[in-house]
């Protein structure tokens, strides 16, 4: 059993606020009662919100990120429809998996990883697709593997630059509720996500948002489903319920986390988010390092996969944080083993976590060998975070 205080920094599950935690433990209630309605209007409610749809709808499935893609392609597609992806990352790439093991023809753009979704290459790709056999085009937001952030706006102007009306599905599972989400301006069809880190709760929900287009999609597509058919869905909770047993701490915790994420306001969560970062990322460059993501366009505000140098293997860092420190990094995952450790900064973070999580990376790479000083990092994300030199003054 874990009996640590410490914070974890893995991108995902995140640290969870005690008063989340303590809002989806809860006794037994019988989830076809006025109880459950009460607390699953707020939660849809809220989500729509945060996805910034006002023409969609909200889904939840009791599953994860991976139950979202499922679902999003399962509900919309039939065997043999075309779906273009990029692959830059091991969730790109899996959820390409998942599309291929469904009977879709996936056409993939091999993009290298490190770099984002390639709008150029998408753009021509659907010029070409005369007949528009492309029924869909898939985009991970934010590639958790690499640290990138695609624009996802973009992607949405390649497609009507090329007049192309496939579907836009959207992987936000690392991004939504931590990083600017605008489903209906971008014209996401079908947004993806989980409880587990923007919405600081345990992992156990799979949120989808759905546009009109997706809903009429539905009604013709093809591939099988039942328990993550939108169309049960959608009808049960209607009615305030779902079309089978729910995970009711799992929505109470939702229902509490939106309100939370809405006081605090979107504006000021994602703020947050960008100080946090901008913080990890000045104590990167004061190591001497590298984020992998190519270009600062594509640094993502929720994770930062850090280059190691040649001749050091990050999983060291990480197995060292957590064997001598206690504190949780993420590996390097796929084709970035070994070549980056992860740090996770989204979901319940402040500025002064975000410090213990840092002096402890630099502990371990100083324990290492690695050629960085001491504080160096944390000194750098300080000046990021502090107030400002006249702040005993203002005080006074
Ligand atoms: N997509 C992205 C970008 C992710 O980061 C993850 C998980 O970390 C997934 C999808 C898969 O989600 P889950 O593990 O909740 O099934």
């Amino acid at each position: 059993m874990r009996t640590s205080q410490n914070p974890v920094f893995i991108p995902g599950p995140t640290n969870m606020p005690e008063h989340l935690r303590k809002a989806a433990d809860m006794a037994t209630l019988d989830h076809r009662g006025p109880a459950f309605a009460g607390m699953l209007k707020p939660a849809l409610e809220g989500v729509k919100t945060i996805l910034g749809t006002t023409d969609g709808e909200v889904i939840l499935f009791p599953a994860t990120g991976t139950g979202g893609w499922e679902a999003a392609v399962s509900n919309t597609l039939s065997p043999g429809d075309t779906v273009l992806a990029a692959r830059f990352g091991m969730f790109s790439h899996r959820w390409i998996d998942l599309c291929q093991r469904h009977g879709l023809n996936v056409q993939i753009i091999e993009t290298p990883w490190g770099e984002g979704a390639p709008i150029a290459a998408i753009e021509e790709a659907l010029t070409n697709d005369k007949e528009h056999r492309i029924k869909a085009v898939l985009a991970t937001h934010n590639e958790t593997a690499t640290g990138v952030k695609s624009d996802i706006a973009a992607v949405r102007g390649a497609m009507d630059a090329a007049g192309h009306p496939a579907m836009f599905f959207v992987d936000g599972v690392s991004s939504i509720a931590s990083m600017p989400f605008h489903m209906d301006d971008w014209g996401v069809d079908v947004a993806i996500t989980g409880s587990q880190k923007g919405f600081m709760l345990p992992a156990g929900l799979a949120i989808c948002g759905i546009s009109p287009k997706a809903v009429a999609a539905m009604e013709t597509a093809k591939l099988p489903r039942t328990f993550f058919d939108f169309r049960d869905m959608r009808d049960s909770m209607a009615g305030g319920g779902f079309p089978y047993t729910p995970p009711v701490g799992l929505i109470h915790g939702l229902s509490v986390a939106v309100e939370d994420l809405l006081t605090e306001g979107l504006d000021n969560v994602y703020a947050r988010h960008t100080r946090i970062a901008t913080g990890v990322r000045a104590a990167i460059e004061a190591w001497g390092m590298t984020p992998y993501a190519k270009t600062p366009d594509l640094f993502s505000d929720t994770v930062t996969a850090v280059k190691v140098p040649d001749g050091f293997n990050g999983t060291d860092v990480v197995t060292r944080a957590a064997s001598e420190y206690d504190m949780a990094f993420g590996v390097g995952l796929g084709e970035v083993a070994g070549k980056v450790f992860r740090i996770g900064h989204l979901g319940q973070l402040t500025d002064a976590m975000m410090l213990s999580g840092l002096s402890v990376a630099e502990m371990c790479m100083a324990d290492l060998g690695y050629p960085i000083e001491l504080g160096s990092g944390v000194a750098a994300a300080q000046s990021v975070y502090r107030h400002g030199d006249n702040v005993l003054a203002l005080a006074a």
